[in-house]
């Protein structure tokens, strides 16, 4: 028997489109460079995770901020108070978000599987991320009480004690258990310490880490591909 655990947000869907469509429409322009603008806005999302997890600062606020942290960085025009709009104008986007065609038939297959047991382990608010567990229809392949949001489990990632929960729940030895994951700080560095194996989409193409992850994707197709072979390895 073995677990495989997924990451949500630019794992099972991705949501750098939406960040960067969300500020064109709002401040009327073409971003030139969208990788650069993710880079910048990602850098920014890191900075006070804690804090909103713990409910002291509102999520529309801290995208607004980051939003026009980006915008000044990158010397876009915009007014105070864009940011927010910016991030509203996500919030709508991402209400139409959907998990791709390809990552369908490889959660049906890892589903449809004895061998294989799910698990989400996803960072963020309770209410934003059950929502996207809604949207997502994410109940289709993992069972309720394998979903763990760090907002739920008041601890944040990379803390171990959020790869224990999952193993508990699994009953599966670290061993046994792969993590997929776009970040290598919140979703890697964990899945290491706690001894299971992992595959890291690196989009973005930052630099490699000095500790590895066992596989490293740079694609969405690389990252279907990695998975189908995982799924033959292990059966
Ligand atoms: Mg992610």
């Amino acid at each position: 028997m073995k677990g495989i655990v997924f990451d949500i947000d630019d794992t099972l869907y991705v949501r750098q489109d939406m960040i960067v469509a969300a500020a064109e429409d709002v401040l009327g322009i073409k971003v030139i460079d969208p990788k650069e603008f993710i880079d910048i806005y990602y850098a920014k999302s890191d900075i006070n995770m804690d804090a909103l997890e713990a409910g002291k600062i509102k999520t529309r606020d801290i995208n607004g901020w980051r939003y026009e942290e980006t915008f000044r960085i990158l010397g876009l025009p915009f007014v105070p108070g864009d940011g927010v709009l910016t991030a509203d104008k996500y919030l709508e986007l991402q209400s139409h978000m959907s998990i791709s065609e390809d990552m369908v038939k490889v959660l049906d297959a890892f589903k449809a599987d004895p061998a294989i047991k799910l698990a989400v382990l996803t960072s963020g608010k309770s209410s934003h991320q059950w929502n996207k567990v809604d949207m997502l229809g994410l109940l289709n392949w993992f069972d309720r009480d394998k979903i763990i949001v760090t907002g739920d489990a008041g601890i944040s990632k990379p803390d171990v004690r959020l790869c224990r929960m999952i193993e508990e729940r699994l009953d599966l030895d670290p061993k046994d258990i792969w993590m997929i994951g776009d970040s290598y700080r919140h979703d890697i560095t964990g899945a290491i310490e706690s001894g299971w194996h992992c595959i890291w989409i690196n989009r973005r193409g930052i630099g490699s880490p000095e500790i590895k992850s066992d596989i490293e994707v740079a694609t969405d197709e690389e990252l279907i591909k990695v998975l189908k072979e995982l799924h033959k390895s292990l059966s």
